[in-house]
């Protein structure tokens, strides 16, 4: 089962560690004057990180103005209005300093505002994108991550929402690879607790879908058991002390693997369920979106799955040394949410209501086809709609 080759094309320079944003303004520049993507939220200049940001892009000689449009769960329009911003201002390069957000809104930015007269649908897949390959090389862009759990840093898409379509899917070039990426645990020691949980199980899960999809092979099974160790050693503590240093960098270290488990193999169903639900609810974060369904897909799957050992597997790399059943994966991820307090998030906190359920498992199996036909088992809409409806409370 699985496969036994693989491409890998992780382009990306990376400086990792703690203090590593304080070596940016040594590094070669891809550009004269550049866009710094933030957040619409406002721990980014709070918590120092845009000043030090800028002092360093000045260190390097390089200009820079600053764009604070992005939302969670980013928006096509927040990207195009991000892109007009680089062009009006003669920007040639994009800095993405935030958390996954914003940095697939700056990836998704740095790609289309090299593409003029166009809309940036043309170039999404899913239900209504026009698949259009992009027609002009991407702007370079740099990605500075402040926050473990979308690996964003290290891959080549960006996950957008389109509101008028009910639509949350990527949107890339081959090209898209971050010039460089700073993974900074010091600027993640700032994250709250319930976000620290939602990431990290985020980052989990990438790896957790890698390691069972059908596309596994020794090059992602490397980086996705790798990953999935860390998770297990560092979450909690990370979640019980956010200034845990050590755990933090187990985090971001689990974080990046799981960027590049999606380039070696993919997510599966669980992330184009959770698509769904965020793209119905955009207040939803993304790593509750998953929690809220993980337990409920999980089993499916460890009882359905035609390789029952990868669930064992995966709980012994969460910790639990005597693991010999699939389930024992489910029962260490429900321990790991209890620990983390992520265990009883309810859906109805997010208006999600039941009779969505039927239109949310057609929307994941019309935007995702890709992925359920790389599930270890196999779900039809009816085996959907059973998870969402056991998830439900
Ligand atoms: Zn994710």
């Amino acid at each position: 089962m699985g496969r036994n080759f693989y491409d890998w094309n992780a382009s990306t320079r990376v400086l990792f560690g703690p203090g590593r944003l304080n070596d940016l303004g040594d590094q070669p520049m891809p550009g004269k004057k550049a866009m710094v993507v933030i957040s619409s939220g406002k721990s980014t200049r709070a918590n120092g990180y845009l000043d030090r940001t800028q002092a360093e892009l000045a260190r390097a000689g390089v200009e820079s103005c600053v764009f604070d449009g992005v939302g969670p769960n980013p928006l096509k329009s927040a990207v195009e209005a991000g892109a007009k911003a680089i062009c009006d201002n003669g920007c040639d390069f994009v800095v993405a300093l935030g958390g996954g957000s914003v940095l697939d809104a700056g990836k998704a930015m740095a790609m289309f505002a090299a593409q003029p007269n166009t809309d940036l649908w043309d170039f999404a897949g899913g239900i209504t994108g026009k698949r259009m390959k992009p027609s002009k090389p991407s702007l370079p862009w740099i990605a500075i991550t402040t926050t473990a759990g979308t690996g964003s840093e290290v891959d080549h898409h960006g996950v957008i929402s389109n509101p008028d379509t009910n639509e949350k899917i990527g949107v890339g070039a081959p090209d898209l690879y971050a010039r460089l990426a700073i993974v900074d645990p010091e600027l993640m020691l700032t994250v709250p607790p319930r976000f620290t949980a939602y990431q990290g199980f985020d980052a989990l899960f990438h790896s957790v879908e890698g390691y069972v999809s059908t596309l596994h092979n020794p090059m992602s099974d490397m980086v996705d058991r790798a990953a999935i160790e860390h998770v297990g050693a560092s979450l909690v503590r990370a979640y019980e002390d956010g200034s845990d240093l050590d755990a933090r960098c187990g985090m971001a270290y689990a974080n990046t693997m799981g960027g590049y488990s999606m380039e070696l193999t993919s997510c599966v169903s669980q992330h184009a369920i959770e698509h769904a639900l965020s793209a119905f609810h955009h207040d939803l974060p993304h790593g509750a979106g998953l929690l809220l369904i993980t337990r409920a897909w999980s089993t499916f799957q460890a009882k359905h799955t035609p390789e029952p050992e990868r669930f064992v597997d995966m709980a012994r790399f969460l910790g639990k040394a005597d693991a010999a059943d699939p389930m024992d994966y489910v029962a260490r991820l429900d321990e790991l949410m209890h620990a983390c307090d992520v265990a009883d998030l309810k859906m109805s906190d997010w208006g999600i209501t039941k009779d969505e359920f039927g239109p949310m498992a057609e929307n994941a199996l019309a935007a995702y086809p890709d992925r359920f036909a790389i599930d270890p088992a196999p779900m039809t809409k009816e085996d959907v709609v059973a998870v969402l409806e056991e998830s439900f409370s």
